[in-house]
């Protein structure tokens, strides 16, 4: 084998199992992945495993798979048809357990249901639903005739659903009477009636029954799902698509107002996913997997719907919150199901590290194998805290690190090949196909140690096809600040053993509870309010949530800072955005910091909002404002500590 300059030279060498698959992989990475792909069912194998007219990769071409055929029918000609494919626990303690033969009747059914509804291949399906089994039967449907799903997070507002559904022109959607939400029921219905009277494309209403809300449909425009599967046939042909075909649509926050529609193919981004879950996941067919993502996001896609029902796995479902009647409720869930893999968030890891691990004492966990961690970095103590208490000290932890954009995880432990050595905290190494590198501000390799942006060298079966409707933004967003390699945003630090630590977001955007919000996207929700004439918002650290928002904005002529206006604006933008969106702090200026370009240096505020050293303000415009900023935050918080 010819030598290979590694991207990490550890003191732990050999690991020599993964470490044979990684080099292999780079020596020769089209064959590896043409590899992976034979492991999935094609209609008809590709012409070429790779076309990458940069910035545009096209993987698997001329390959033709359905990924509904993929994630269900293989599965019904095998003794899986009997076998659990989702235990679906509702909020409210209602509970489900649907089997691949359900699984595939219900697909089936509900494709049908798309297709009397007039949609076909191409169509744009918009799905504003809680965490149901129809959200993932619709999804599942949706690809079963070639439609492309849109998955719209259920604590979205009534502007954030219109906002995408008519940046795709959806035909059709689908909702439900409402969702539960710690004991309440979450409107969703009206929310989306909110939201139609702007989006004159969609033509058709699906309202899926969850909480028996004493609602009206209004036909023939809107139809209970109930009354529609009462016309449907029983077997649906799944309609071959090309790899490149895309899958689903995905919204995530960028760095300006308008949120990107991230377009995912079907053939690579099925193959990248399937792989990296085997790898990352130890895939066992006895496995139970709870993953705690929400459907609405990237990993709730990868990991509780496309890579499981994939290998045709056991997944578990949770609707609700998760301390919710009490903060016992997930653990209770691993008992009842024996979950072997429990893949959260760190920020859900902190918010149960406050509670104490007396709860933990009163469940069996003992089913557990392996744990997970996605989505924000998670700092070594709730890592430490996760291992001791949850796993008991004998099951790894994988620290996963992907992005919407990269369909699937990129830098991960894979136990399923050969689990590297640990250390809290960190990524460890990129998985196999998968060539990262943390550059610094001219493009070039940063040393050990020291900080820099993390790159992705080489195309990747899961990367997205682009943004939809916008190929300029794409190329502007990932492969203008270093031609020719990914950009992903964050920053990223390699040790002396070559292990990754990603240190959080070099862009303006958010991660709020492992939710990416744009601070553009904010300040377009707090500017909308009629008293506010400018805003910037930065983020703050937070002991649980990692970040929180603080809102800096400067009034209207004639309007006047108060309590109540505060309370105001964070409501306003809570309705704008959505729940995930609501700012932690609220400051009112009379200036905000700029640059002699007039640019806001959010780091200014951000330095004030964090209590940390601001830095060289040689490029200020107005250095006086500064001092505003902090006299007024210093004043307003004073004023806060003696109001308590
Ligand atoms: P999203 O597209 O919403 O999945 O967010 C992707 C972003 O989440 C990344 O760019 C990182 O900033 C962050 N992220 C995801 N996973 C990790 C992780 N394991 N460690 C640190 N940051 C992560």
């Amino acid at each position: 084998m010819a030598e290979l300059s590694l991207p990490f030279k550890s003191r732990y060498f050999p690991i020599k199992k993964f470490l044979d698959v990684y080099q292999k992989s780079l020596e020769d990475p089209e064959g590896f992945w043409a590899a992976e792909a034979r492991k999935l069912y094609w209609f008809k194998t590709w012409d070429k495993v790779l076309e990458w007219k940069p910035p545009f990769a096209r993987w698997f071409v001329g390959g033709m798979l359905n990924a509904s055929y993929i994630c269900v029918d293989r599965h019904v000609k095998t003794w899986r048809r009997s076998k659990v494919a989702i235990y679906w626990e509702g909020e409210p303690g209602d509970s489900r357990a649907l089997s691949y033969s359900t699984l595939y009747r219900e697909v089936n059914r509900f494709a049908s249901v798309l297709k009397n509804c007039g949609i076909g291949k191409g169509d744009n399906v918009v799905l504003y639903l809680p965490m149901i089994p129809e959200l993932l039967i619709f999804m599942l449907a949706c690809a079963r005739i070639g439609a492309i799903h849109t998955v719209i997070f259920s604590g979205f507002s009534a502007q954030a659903v219109a906002d995408r559904v008519n940046d795709i022109q959806a035909k059709l959607l689908v909702t439900a009477d409402g969702g539960f939400r710690r004991g309440k029921v979450v409107p969703l219905n009206s929310i989306v009636d909110e939201a139609l009277t702007k989006c004159p494309s969609v033509e058709k209403v699906i309202v899926v029954k969850r909480t028996n809300s004493p609602i009206t449909v209004k036909a023939p425009k809107e139809s209970w799902l109930d009354d529609l599967l009462e016309q449907a046939a029983l077997f649906v042909e799944p309609e071959p698509v090309e790899s490149n075909h895309p899958l689903y649509i995905l919204y995530t926050s960028g760095t300006t107002g308008k949120p990107k529609g991230i377009v995912h193919s079907t053939g690579g981004y099925l193959v990248h996913n399937c792989s990296a879950y085997k790898w990352v996941f130890n895939l066992r067919e006895e496995s139970v997997y709870w993953c705690t993502a929400d459907i609405g996001w990237l990993t709730g896609h990868s990991q509780i719907v496309y890579a499981p029902l994939a290998h045709g796995a056991a997944t578990v479902i949770y609707e609700g919150a998760p301390d919710y009647p009490t903060i016992e409720r997930w653990w209770d869930i691993i008992e009842k199901y024996g979950v072997t893999v429990f893949y959260t968030s760190p920020t859900a890891i902190r918010m149960f590290m406050g509670y104490g691990e007396e709860m933990l004492k009163k469940y069996d966990l003992s089913s557990l194998e392996l744990l997970g961690s996605v989505g924000e970095p998670i700092n070594p103590e709730a890592w430490l805290w996760f291992y001791h208490y949850v796993g008991g000290e004998r099951c790894p932890i994988v620290d996963t690190w992907g992005q919407t954009e990269t369909g699937g995880n990129m830098i991960s432990p894979c136990p399923g090949i050969e689990c590297v050595p640990l250390k809290p905290g960190s990524v460890t190494l990129p998985m196999p196909g998968i060539e990262v590198d943390i550059f610094d501000e001219d493009g070039k390799p940063v040393p050990m140690g020291q900080r820099g942006f993390l790159v992705i060298k080489k195309p990747w079966p899961g990367m997205l096809l682009g943004i939809h409707g916008d190929p300029e933004r794409y190329k502007e967003t990932y492969w203008s600040r270093f031609p020719g390699v990914y950009y992903t945003g964050d920053y990223a630090v390699k040790d002396k053993d070559g292990y990754f630590w990603v240190l959080g977001r070099a862009d303006e955007v958010l991660k709020v509870a492992g939710h990416r919000i744009g601070t553009a996207e904010l300040e377009d929700a707090v500017v909308s309010h009629p008293q506010i004439a400018e805003a910037a918002v930065v983020g703050k650290a937070d002991p649980v949530k990692g970040e929180s928002i603080v809102i800096f904005a400067r009034l209207k002529e004639g309007a006047e800072p108060s309590p109540d206006l505060k309370k105001e604006l964070a409501g306003h933008v809570r309705k704008e955005v959505g729940p995930i969106a609501v700012p932690d702090e609220v400051y009112f200026v009379t200036k905000l910091p700029k640059t002699r370009s007039g640019k806001v240096m959010r780091r200014v505020l951000k330095a004030v909002a964090n209590n940390t050293s601001i830095g060289d303000l040689t490029t200020l415009e107005d250095a006086s404002s500064v001092e505003e900023i902090i006299k007024a935050y210093q004043e307003l918080k004073e004023g806060e500590v003696k109001k308590k």
